[in-house]
């Protein structure tokens, strides 16, 4: 990839924030691909379809930095998970075989796995040798009767949303618009019901929370034909042009697919979140309003009567416990907003929010929720951070797990809330979750007692020791 067309990627004019002296992604800096390079977000981006191969072409550290970091869940085929890289040493340098290395891995890969496709990864080392991967994966691919997508990803392209929106244009370029979708099987039809079909731009599953979401489109008659790309197969990527209107789940990524599918199909979209009961009914009303189909507008309207009166139901007790509550939430991105909704569904009290990598309009977004002061956190120093939570008096941290052990030091209760964490929160379900989550973290009795002198005679205690 050339720096003109690395520049052409920062332009995106679905960004809001893509005009004058603001692009909507920014340049990339020296240290920037701390938290992620170039290649990591376009591998988390597309890791999740399950079917495929995923092939590294590099040195093997870059597969071991990004593999299976998202946690996303497949319903079927686990292939995705296979760690897979051409493994590139010095001498495969120095000798130029880069590329052999790579038509013989994709080779090995179809052997072995019968993958529906492949995809192979350019890295920084891979980039720096000029291995021209998109030639070889077009021989691999007419050699062997499976079609395998070069994805030019090299870290120094830039950061992880760089990374995200290169996986995006991949896609574009390579695999969306070549099939066209299943017909509708008979037993999903239902009389006077129309089938809409639709997509979810950034959804990845977490710990297969979507799930929990699913069966309410399911319900409405609404036909997901790909989430991109959590829980997705080859084929559905490859018929994503046919939704009538698409959903960009994470704001950031890969909003350029969902810019160009409006372009080109005339489908239109929109940007939302299923964290949290308002956002979940919003997303859902969202559909029916692009739709304009009035009979699936009151059915989605009865829909979501009875989910809020449902999850009010179940919330009752946890509200009760966590009311009031103050949290402080460390999560970039779209979860730097999406949460403090779902908290404020709790009426907890939101006291202050991580913006390291959140857009303008994420802050945006943040700022109508919590109001024009808000406290922003803009660098990730852990130190900093703590002493923010005492300041604020949070009763609890909600962040990524990297931050686990300063708020175990510091005496913070915590909460997973990144890509690693063990529960699902989305959805009218997952609102319930997290409160139970957060009623556990917050009431765990180790808090009270982790700073207390240990209860034997003429030790100091372990906490004290260990106090950061
Ligand atoms: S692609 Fe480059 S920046 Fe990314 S992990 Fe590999 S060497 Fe590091």
């Amino acid at each position: 990839m050339n720096s003109q067309e690395i520049q052409a990627l920062l332009d995106e004019p679905a960004c809001a924030h893509n005009h004058g002296a603001k692009s909507g992604c920014a340049k990339g800096q020296p240290g920037a691909t701390q938290g992620g390079c170039a290649f990591d977000g376009a591998q988390i981006a597309l890791l999740p379809i399950a079917d495929a191969a995923h092939i590294v072409h590099g040195p093997i550290g870059c597969a071991g930095s990004s593999w299976d970091m998202r946690g996303s869940r497949s319903s079927g085929p686990i292939l995705y998970r296979k760690g897979m890289t051409t493994d590139l040493s010095e001498v495969d340098v120095i000798m130029g075989r880069g590329e052999k290395r790579l038509f013989f891995s994709i080779k090995e890969a179809i052997d072995k796995y019968r993958p529906a496709a492949v995809f192979v990864y350019n890295t920084c080392v891979t980039a720096l040798q000029g291995d021209d991967i998109e030639v070889t994966a077009k021989a691999a691919a007419e050699r062997w009767g499976v079609p395998v997508v070069p994805v030019d990803c090299a870290g120094f392209y830039g950061g992880k949303s760089m990374g995200n929106r290169i996986a995006g244009e991949t896609l574009y370029k390579h695999v969306i618009g070549t099939r066209e979708p299943e017909p509708i099987p008979d037993a999903a039809q239902r009389p006077g019901i129309r089938v809409h079909d639709i997509n979810l731009i950034g959804e990845y599953n977490i710990v297969g929370e979507f799930w929990r979401v699913a069966p309410l489109f399911d319900e409405l008659g609404l036909r997901i034909l790909c989430t991109l790309s959590g829980d997705a197969r080859f084929h559905e990527v490859q018929s994503m042009h046919r939704a009538e209107v698409n959903m960009v789940v994470c704001s950031k990524a890969m909003l350029n697919v969902a810019r160009k599918l409006q372009d080109d199909y005339g489908a239109p979209f929109f940007e939302g979140s299923f964290y949290g009961i308002d956002d979940t009914s919003q997303a859902l009303r969202d559909f029916a309003g692009h739709l304009h189909d009035r009979d699936l507008t009151a059915r989605t309207e009865a829909l979501i009567e009875r989910e809020e009166a449902a999850a009010a139901a179940a919330l009752e007790p946890w509200r009760a416990r966590l009311r009031g509550k103050r949290a402080l939430i460390f999560s970039g991105g779209v979860k730097s907003w999406s949460v403090i909704s779902a908290l404020q569904d709790l009426q907890m009290t939101v006291v202050a929010s991580g913006t390291e990598k959140s857009t303008e309009e994420d802050k945006a977004r943040i700022r109508k929720l919590m109001g024009e002061n808000t406290r922003m956190i803009d660098d990730n120093d852990q130190t900093a951070l703590m002493a923010t939570c005492r300041e604020y008096g949070a009763d609890i941290l909600i962040a990524g797990g990297r931050y686990l052990q300063a708020a175990l030091k510091s005496g913070i209760p915590f909460l997973d809330i990144n890509h690693e964490r063990d529960f699902g929160y989305a959805g009218y379900t997952g609102i319930i979750e997290l409160a139970k989550q957060l009623s556990y973290a917050i009431d765990n009795p180790v808090w009270s007692k982790l700073h207390k002198p240990a209860p034997w005679p003429g030790r100091s205690g372990f906490s004290r020791d260990h106090r950061g």
